[in-house]
């Protein structure tokens, strides 16, 4: 059986954002800091980035503080970005497909409904939608679309021995969630299934919402499959930083 190693790596934060964002409707009047990262999945025979980050140019457009070059980031644990065969995009929002230019022969791995939703739903193009979202990204993305560079998954798919995305929808329309077998089992990377940790622990889900009937359902499936409740992962956490065994400055090894 593949086992896994994951790592956290922040490129960008520490972002203060209000309790009312990161819990849907309460806290209104807290504050907290939570980081943007992409995340590495590392086996005997092979890695896995998931996420793309965001390139420097749109880094600057959207004046991300604390930012650094993915690229470079990776570089810290040896892994160059030009080699990199496998990416999973967890969804198009801009800070977790904004960088899919800096991976040039890398296989990207998206929910065909999330594909198909922002690169030919009218309502992707709506002000609250185009500001979570980066067009050119997205038509980097639409570029391969056709070549064995894009695979668009429907549903639950293994992509690699003991690496599995899941559908997992309620943040935006088809997020995806990855599995894979670690040494303590089955562990999810979630994305912004949950932008910090207390939404799963709390069952609350915070404010960035196209579906939160849809959101429970996925937190009940994704509670399911993993070995322990701590190996359920969260995107946006400073706790993903702080709280697990740095490895190079900015990362940690999460399991
Ligand atoms: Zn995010």
């Amino acid at each position: 059986m593949s086992i896994y190693e994951i790592y956290a790596l922040k490129y960008a934060g520490p972002f203060v954002r209000t309790g009312a964002h990161l819990m849907w409707y309460r806290d209104w009047e807290k504050t907290e800091k939570i980081n943007y990262y992409i995340w590495c999945i590392k086996g005997a025979d092979e890695t896995v980035i998931v996420d793309a980050g965001v390139t420097p140019q749109l880094a600057g457009k959207r004046e991300l503080h604390g930012y650094v070059n993915p690229v470079d980031v990776l570089a810290r644990i040896n892994i160059r970005a030009d080699d990199v065969r496998h990416v999973v995009i967890t969804h198009m929002h801009f800070d977790h497909a904004g960088g899919v230019s800096l991976f040039p022969r890398a296989t990207f791995y998206i929910q065909e409904d999330e594909y198909r939703f922002w690169l030919e739903n009218p309502v992707a193009g709506r002000p609250p939608f185009r500001y979570v979202s980066d067009t050119a990204s997205n038509a980097y993305l639409a570029s391969l679309e056709g070549t064995d560079r894009l695979v668009l998954l429907r549903g639950d798919q293994q992509i690699l021995p003991g690496i599995q995305c899941l559908l997992s929808p309620g943040h935006t329309v088809a997020l995806q969630t990855v599995a894979m077998n670690t040494a303590r089992g089955k562990a999810i990377l979630g994305s912004d299934c949950a932008h910090v940790f207390r939404n799963y622990t709390e069952d609350w889900p915070s404010c960035l919402i196209v579906d939160l009937v849809g959101w429970m359902q996925t937190y009940d499936k994704l509670r399911e499959l993993v070995a322990s409740a701590d190996l359920l992962f969260p995107g946006h956490d400073r706790r993903l930083l702080e709280n697990y065994p740095q490895v190079a400055k900015d990362i940690t090894r999460l399991v």
